[in-house]
């Protein structure tokens, strides 16, 4: 079977985990956060980051760091993950869902200023497939209304608008390590703070309300509970990780586009029978965190994950339209979200790990085209 993700080892992973053990301090902070902190603000230019233990929580951070009041209304699209939504319903607040754009799954922004009230806070744009959001029409909106953007660029790293890297446009931006992310440690996160204001009361938050990173850093004589918090830092083991992949972050960069361009160009015929292609606007790029294709129907695209796993292939269909789950349909206003129910039913997601080998594409490649040259297919 070829699976559908397999989490990328440089091998340095199991050394840097050593190292951090032998150096006597494992909590948080530690050295190769430090590392992993630098490399963000030095390397790639972030203004300041703070790794979490996971995307979630810099989401949930980021909901405290706004105040986020019982309700408050934030914007965000519904083709998302559940933690987009679930960082602000636990601090009360109501969530007003956008549709997805005709063109990506991303948050349309044609009728985004008629979703905001004088209870809006925040709009949350989540960059599908690393592909960025219309940013320009987001922003425009924000600060016309005075609402803050937070970024969920969990599918984000090293993928840009207008030259910028993702994660660096919003107030506050999010991005995950998760296994299943290009960039890994297990589970593992990092909010980016891109305006000086939220800081001190972020480093505060993070360490369960206290004065404890001040205290470290010599800047205060004994550390006490200041504010609200938790404990969302990672321990330096899963930094260590995480500064193996960072080592590698060029390699594993280039070959998973490599993998993406060969889906891309190989599956394009399949266009003009109305099979959709990821589709790039002009102001973004591409960083081979996931291929999608666009089924013409719920019914093929079953057919499609059948006909595929027959041929050993696993492939998988993505989010459940937050506005249709369990938890949130009752709460929603009701709005029709088509565009959001056309991804979530029709979308397929094809292998996409730095270790699939070219011969294993092509097998994959080739059972996506014979399944819509064959009669199991409408077409
Ligand atoms: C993966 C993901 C998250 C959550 O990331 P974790 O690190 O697993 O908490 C949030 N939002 C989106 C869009 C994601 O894909």
């Amino acid at each position: 079977m070829i699976p559908f993700n397999k989490p990328y080892f440089s091998g340095k992973e199991s050394r840097y985990i050593e190292e951090a053990v032998r150096s006597g301090k494992i909590s948080g902070d530690g050295m190769f956060t430090q590392r992993v902190h630098r490399f963000f603000e030095e390397s790639l230019g972030f203004r300041k980051v703070l790794l979490t233990t996971s995307c979630t929580d810099a989401l949930e951070m980021a909901a405290l760091l706004l105040n986020v009041q019982p309700g408050d209304e934030i914007i965000m699209p519904s083709f998302t993950f559940v933690s987009t939504a679930n960082a602000f319903v636990l601090r009360g607040a109501t969530i007003v869902f956008a549709d997805s754009t005709a063109l990506n799954p991303n948050m349309s922004t044609a009728d985004l200023e008629q979703l905001v009230t004088p209870r809006t806070r925040a709009i949350v744009p989540v960059h599908y497939a690393g592909i960025a959001c219309d940013m320009d029409a987001i922003q425009q909106v924000a600060t016309r209304h005075g609402l803050a953007v937070i970024e969920d660029a969990a599918h984000a790293i090293d993928s840009y608008h207008r030259g910028r890297p993702l994660g660096s446009l919003g107030s506050l931006a999010t991005f995950s390590f998760h296994e299943t992310k290009n960039i890994i440690s297990g589970e593992g996160g990092m909010l980016v703070l891109n305006e000086g204001r939220y800081d001190a009361r972020a480093e505060v938050i993070r360490e369960k309300g206290t004065t404890r990173s001040a205290f470290h850093r010599g800047e205060v004589d004994k550390y006490g509970w200041v504010d609200v918090g938790s404990s969302f830092l990672p321990s330096d083991i899963i930094a260590a990780y995480l500064w193996a992949q960072l080592e590698q972050m060029d390699d594993i960069q280039r070959v998973r586009r490599a993998i993406w361009q060969r889906y891309y160009h190989a599956l394009a015929p399949l266009v003009a029978h109305g099979i959709g292609l990821p589709v790039l606007p002009d102001y973004a790029t591409n960083n081979g965190h996931l291929f999608y294709l666009m089924c013409r129907s719920l019914a093929e695209r079953t057919a499609l994950l059948s006909y595929l796993k027959a041929r050993q292939v696993w492939a998988v269909f993505h989010y459940l339209p937050l506005h249709r789950s369990a938890y949130y349909a009752a709460k929603h206003d009701g709005r029709a979200l088509p565009w959001a129910e056309h991804y979530g039913e029709r979308l397929v997601r094809l292998p996409l790990f730095y270790e699939l080998t070219e011969p294993d594409q092509q097998r994959v490649i080739e059972a996506v085209l014979e399944f819509y040259s064959s009669p199991a297919s409408s077409d």
